[in-house]
């Protein structure tokens, strides 16, 4: 991209400013730069020297949307003849000034590192893009100015509004390039970036408009007065999977088009989201503009030129696209918003889900969470008066929910060595016999969860994790799901020697696959996996491949628990409905039930009911039951009763701290020292330290300490403070999740 280079900035100094720029690194702020005054402006991406190196950053401005209470100390300022110059100002588009405000406000809210944050934002600029993307347009010069000679003249009735490259209008007008420098350098031509060809299509918001029942069109009627009120507000949107949630948003998606604004829609795994796109272009005309880790480079890259310029009006993405410099925001959709998916675990922690609300806060744009199972935090938010509730309440075109029921497996024991009951094997074979379609679900990758020695009762274990290594049978070998570690299943059982002795114990899909091979040997079986579909286009392909009846039996992982619509399937069976309840994390059983209600609601269609069958040993657990009476609200009242008195989220605040170090020694006396400094303020509770989830994380070992507080106090000053005078050695450190999933 061109840069404009700054001429000998050093003799320059008199006429130079104090700027910050934030750079992509993991500094406490942005560090100050000379640069002429009223060159550069907030936003601006610049490149600036750093010791000996140059890198790129932009330029930064107060922090002001940051809440007091959290935001942290800023750095004395450096004397201004010691500030070094920056070196040039990129041609790009500056990043929106919500953006900016976001990165302050998402950084403080973590404790993380500004810089870091912007390094999400940028990743995807690219300095070296290729040329050219300026052009010229008229400036704001009066004419008055200048001789205008017939060359001149030329140029200026070659200019329209699209910006014209220097040797295009050159070669329009003929005149030399040297004229179109004279005219810009009077201010009469103007820069400007050249719009990308990428294949962004403008949506037609009413290329195929929907008839909405009256209840849809009340919600419908309810979200556009949202978009077009053209302020923040934060909306649920709770309805049975059927009941047009996506139709109904796809509404307020159109009204924001028709104001020319731009939307984002977040769905929590963009891998899956080919019928969400295809639904998009049979409503809207075209293909959204699509955004996710995966994405390649050059694609990449046009995506976010497409937005900044305002280019791409609807964009469809993984949390990250929470970091594209959209400069006209008017809409932020969080599509299944309960899902722990929107949590990002590595790096920079932070929900999708809740930084969508920031993010929407700061843009001044509505919000609007969907769900069929809404998580508990959404629903305390629309009690405590934060969120409006809107609700659709049946399924669309008078399809029936599907009828759950349970299978006692202390009742109805499968055979040995075996996993599927009677009853249910007899339920999939009239399915099959109707010609329906049948699901499996099992929430398990691979043959079988641990591998055991029958003659000594060894099992096989990672030997980085504290995790049992999954048999998978296909690949033929052994598997950590945890760190990715590999290695062939062993003749001999590594502790005693005996031969032939390792079994596997439990299921995995591979293994449903197995039994179902030879219980129903005529059916055309397809396994749904993240492992066994390698890319969207094999689950595109899978799901094509369901819907035209190509296939009899689906076994899957919570994959097919997405939002599909399989329109002749009419049996689901849960193979292991308590497989989630394990483990003493408190918020299981909420996930539980969204994952089961979610799996459960692929069954049934308005032409075929369905029918849903949970294999269990836990027939009274409330998980259970709610799932039965499908009495979702019923559930969560009981969750919320068990959370509140406790200050448990999101009735209080949680952060936790995970130590971890090299050897279990020094992460026990790193957590020791943390927890000894703990802060003692009243309503504060400190738990632990305690083995964190998982004790051993590729060869590291985790202690976790969690720091409670009652929801009107932050945690972020208390956590500062605490471990502010904190010494640590290389390879021990401390990684702070705010508002962990699991506790
Ligand atoms: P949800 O998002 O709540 O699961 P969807 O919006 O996906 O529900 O709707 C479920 C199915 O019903 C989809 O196939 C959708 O096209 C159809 N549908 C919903 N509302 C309408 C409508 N008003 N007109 C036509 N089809 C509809
Ligand atoms: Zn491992």
């Amino acid at each position: 991209m061109a840069d404009t280079i700054l001429d000998k900035p050093e003799r320059q100094r008199e006429t130079q400013t104090r700027i910050s720029v934030l750079l992509p690194l993991p500094f406490p702020g942005p560090l100050d730069y000379l640069a002429p005054a009223d060159m550069v402006h907030p936003g601006d991406i610049v490149t600036v020297p750093l010791g000996r190196r140059e890198e790129i950053g932009c330029v930064w401005d107060t922090q002001s949307a940051v809440p007091a209470d959290f935001a942290p100390s800023t750095e004395p300022a450096i004397d201004i003849k010691r500030l070094r110059a920056i070196r040039s100002k990129q041609a790009s588009t500056p990043l929106p000034q919500s953006l900016r405000r976001f990165i302050d406000w998402l950084a403080a809210y973590t404790l993380t590192p500004p810089g870091l944050v912007l390094a999400m934002a940028i990743r995807a600029y690219n300095a070296q893009a290729p040329r050219p993307h300026l052009g010229w347009v008229r400036g704001d010069a009066a004419l008055a100015d200048l001789r205008i000679t017939p060359a001149r003249q030329r140029v200026l009735d070659s200019l329209g509004n699209a910006p014209r490259t220097t040797s295009d209008l050159a070669a329009a007008a003929d005149a030399s390039p040297a004229v179109i420098r004279g005219l810009a350098a009077a201010g009469m031509l103007r820069e400007m970036p050249i719009p990308v060809s990428a294949p962004f299509g403008t949506p037609d918001p009413n290329f195929r408009t929907p008839h909405l029942s009256d209840d849809q069109e009340s919600v419908a009627t309810e979200l556009r007065d949202a978009v077009d009120a053209r302020k923040y507000s934060a909306t649920l949107l709770e309805g049975v999977t059927g009941s047009g949630k996506t139709e109904v948003y796809l509404e307020a998606v159109a009204e924001c088009l028709r104001q020319g604004r731009q939307i984002m829609v977040l769905l929590p795994e963009i891998a899956l989201s080919s019928q969400w796109t295809d639904r998009f272009a049979r409503r809207f005309g075209v293909q959204p503009a699509i955004w996710h880790s995966d994405l390649g480079g050059k694609r990449r890259h046009e995506t976010w030129r497409a937005v900044s310029l305002g280019q791409a009006s609807v964009v469809v993405g993984a949390r990250s696209a929470l970091f594209l410099p959209f400069p006209d925001l008017g809409l932020i959709i969080v599509d299944e918003e309960h899902e722990t998916a929107f949590k990002q675990e590595d790096g920079v922690t932070y929900h999708g889900r809740d930084m969508a609300v920031v993010r929407a806060r700061l843009a001044n744009a509505p919000v609007v969470l969907v769900s069929a199972t809404p998580s508990l935090e959404s629903l305390a938010n629309v009690e405590s008066g934060r969120y409006r509730h809107l609700t659709l309440h049946a399924r669309h075109g008078g399809a029936v929910l599907p009828e759950v029921a349970l299978v006692d497996m202390r009742a109805h024991p499968p055979e040995r060595g075996l996993f599927l009951s009677p009853v249910l094997t007899e339920a999939i074979d009239q399915t099959l016999e109707r010609k329906e379609q049948a699901m499996l679900f099992l929430n398990r990758r691979g043959y079988a969860p641990l591998t055991l020695c029958r003659a000594c009762g060894y099992r096989m274990e990672c030997p980085n994790c504290s995790a049992w290594l999954v048999e998978h049978r296909a690949r033929r070998l052994l598997a950590c799901h945890h760190c990715g570690h590999t290695e062939p299943l062993p003749d001999l059982c590594p502790n005693c020697q005996a031969e032939g002795s390792l079994v596997p114990i439990g299921p995995g899909i591979e293994r449903i696959l197995e039994e179902s091979r030879a219980r129903f040997p005529d059916a055309r079986i397809l396994v749904m996996a993240s492992d066994t579909l390698g890319s969207p286009q094999a689950t595109a392909e899978a799901v094509r491949q369901i819907s035209h009846r190509e296939v009899d039996l689906i076994i899957g992982t919570q994959i097919v628990a997405k939002g599909w619509h399989f329109p002749h399937l009419t049996l689901v069976g849960v193979v292991d409905a308590d497989l989630g309840l394990g483990g003493g994390d408190l918020r299981a059983a909420e996930r539980t039930v969204q994952l089961l209600h979610q799996v459960a609601g692929r069954a049934g269609r308005a032409e075929a009911p369905g029918r849903v069958l949970l294999q269990s040993y836990l027939g009274e657990h409330p998980v259970m039951q709610a799932l039965v009476s499908n009495d979702y609200r019923a559930f969560m009242e009981q969750e919320a009763a068990q959370r509140r008195p406790g200050f448990w989220p999101p009735y209080g605040r949680l952060a936790a701290l995970i130590v971890s170090a090299t050897t279990p020694e020094a992460a026990d006396a790193l957590a020791r020292t943390i927890g000894e400094h703990a802060p003692q303020i009243p309503g504060v509770q400190i738990l632990g330290p305690a083995p964190a989830p998982l004790a051993i994380l590729r060869g590291r070992h985790r202690r976790r300490l969690l720091l409670r507080t009652p929801r009107n106090l932050a945690v972020q000053p208390i956590l500062r403070h605490w471990l502010a005078g904190l010494r640590t050695a290389s390879q021990e450190r401390v990684d702070i999740d705010i508002d962990p999933v699991s506790f």
